[in-house]
């Protein structure tokens, strides 16, 4: 996706501030921060949201699941997080490149905004 900003930071045709990286996903600081900590994880490969996943990225899902758990270790974040997928127009989605946003080092509202 030549014109996707998700993709130029995961394959590093723009550089980011990097948490993690591996072959399948990567993570970066969002750009303006909601929380103390606020890192967005993004598969490599162009997926436009959660709505467009498929059987098939059932393991790529996992893995940044259980990645997120370990970048939320890696951050100090022992007290808990939140992980939040924003999807569509209605879920407040601005970027349309699958994202998790993880976010911590404060504690969250109930109900989100
Ligand atoms: P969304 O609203 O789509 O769920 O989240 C998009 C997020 O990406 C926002 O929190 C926004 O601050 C962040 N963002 C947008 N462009 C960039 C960028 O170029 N670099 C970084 N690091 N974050 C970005
Ligand atoms: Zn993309």
């Amino acid at each position: 996706m030549e014109d996707c900003i998700f993709c130029k930071i995961a394959n590093h045709v723009i550089e980011s501030n990097y948490a993690y990286e591996d072959e399948l996903i990567s993570a970066f600081y969002d750009l303006e921060p909601q929380a103390p900590v606020h890192v967005l994880i993004v598969p490599k490969k162009h997926i436009g949201s959660l709505d467009e996943t498929q059987e098939e990225d059932s393991a790529l899902l996992a893995h940044i699941m259980l990645k997120i758990k370990e970048i939320a270790a890696k951050e100090g974040l022992e007290k808990g997080y939140r992980v939040v997928i924003n999807t569509g127009e209605d879920g407040g989605q601005s970027v349309h490149h699958l994202h998790f946003h993880l976010l911590g080092k404060r504690a969250m509202n109930w109900p989100p905004g």
